[in-house]
C-alpha cells in the first residue's frame, strides 16, 4: 500500500539539511508519518543498532545507509565522528537523515549531534519518536500514569559511558519525590539502584517490570520486586534493550499481556 502524503503539507527536506529523527521503539508502525517521509527522501541515513532493519527496507532505493552502531566486538564510532559525518553529507548536498532508536533526543546524545550541526552552521531538524519508556510501559499495558498511583514520572539512565551511575542524579531524592521511575539502560547496574531506592525508603516490595526489546519479536516483561528486581532479571536471561519501571502503577498491569 504506497501512502499518498502530499495532503500533509509536510516540511521541505532541503539539500545540504540534515533531519535528526526518533524512528520509535522499534516496531515500524511506531514511526511517525514525518519520519517515514524522511525516508521515503533522503539520499543518505545515518543510523544506530536500535534501529530494525525492516525500518530501514522504507529507504528510497539507491539511498546511501551508514551504520554508527556498535558492531560485534568492535568499539563503537565516537560520538565526534558521527557529527562530522553528518556534517560531511551536508556539506556535500545531500539530504541527510540521522536516525535514531526511541526520540533522538533522550539518552539517545542527539543533543551533542544538534550542537555540533548547529557550530557549523548546518541547517537541521528534530523530528521525535516514541520513547522507549513510554512505548514499553504501554506495550506491556502498564498505564504511565494513573490518577489511583502518580502524577508523575521520571525518565533516568542508569548507565553512563564509563559505566557507573551517573554522577548527576539524587537517587535518594527520586526515591522520595518520584513516583514513577523509568530507568533506561536498566540491566547493567539495577542491583545497585535498587539498594539506594531501599535505603532511601522505597518498600522493598515495590512493584518493578523489566521490559526488553519492547514492541518488537521477542519482547519480554518480567514482574517482580524492588528487592528482587536483579536477580529475576538474570534468572529470566533478560537482555538489553530493556527499561525497568518502578512504582505502584506497575500493578495496573493487564492481566494476560
Ligand atoms: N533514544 C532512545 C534511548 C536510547 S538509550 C529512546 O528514546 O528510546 C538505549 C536504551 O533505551 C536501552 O538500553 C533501553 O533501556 C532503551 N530501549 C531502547 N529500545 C528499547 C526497546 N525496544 N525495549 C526496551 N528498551 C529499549
Amino acid at each position: 500500500m504506497e501512502i499518498d502524503l502530499s495532503p500533509l503539507d509536510l516540511p521541505e527536506f532541503a539539500a545540504g539539511a540534515v533531519w535528526l529523527v526518533g524512528a520509535g521503539p522499534g516496531a515500524a508502525g511506531l514511526l511517525s508519518l514525518l519520519a517515514l517521509y524522511a525516508l521515503k527522501q533522503a539520499d543518505d541515513i545515518v543510523y544506530d543498532a536500535l534501529v530494525d532493519k525492516r525500518i530501514l527496507e522504507l529507504a528510497r532505493p539507491g539511498c546511501g545507509l551508514h551504520y554508527a552502531g556498535k558492531r560485534g566486538g568492535k568499539p563503537s564510532p565516537q560520538q565526534p565522528d558521527i557529527s562530522n559525518r553528518l556534517i560531511e553529507l551536508a556539506r556535500q548536498g545531500k539530504r541527510v537523515l540521522r536516525l535514531k532508536g526511541g526520540d533522538p533526543f533522550v539518552f539517545g546524545r542527539g543533543g551533542e549531534e544538534a550542537q555540533a550541526l548547529e557550530a557549523a552552521g548546518i541547517s537541521y531538524r528534530v523530528v521525535p519518536g516514541i520513547t522507549a519508556g513510554v512505548a514499553a510501559l504501554a506495550a506491556a499495558g502498564i498505564p504511565l500514569t494513573h490518577r489511583d498511583t502518580n502524577s508523575a514520572v521520571t525518565f533516568v539512565t542508569a548507565y553512563t559511558s564509563g559505566g557507573g551511575l551517573p554522577e548527576d542524579v539524587d537517587w535518594a531524592a527520586l526515591a522520595k519525590g518520584s513516583p514513577l521511575l523509568v530507568i533506561y539502560m536498566a540491566l547493567q547496574n539495577l542491583d545497585k539502584i535498587a539498594h539506594r531506592l531501599i535505603a532511601a525508603g522505597r518498600p522493598r516490595d515495590e512493584p518493578v517490570v523489566i521490559v526488553s526489546r519492547a514492541t518488537l519479536p521477542g519482547q519480554r516483561v518480567v514482574e517482580t520486586t524492588l528487592e528482587n528486581a536483579a536477580a529475576d532479571a538474570k534468572r529470566a536471561g533478560i537482555e538489553a534493550p530493556a527499561v525497568a519501571a518502578v512504582g505502584r502503577t506497575v500493578r495496573l498491569k493487564r492481566a494476560g499481556l
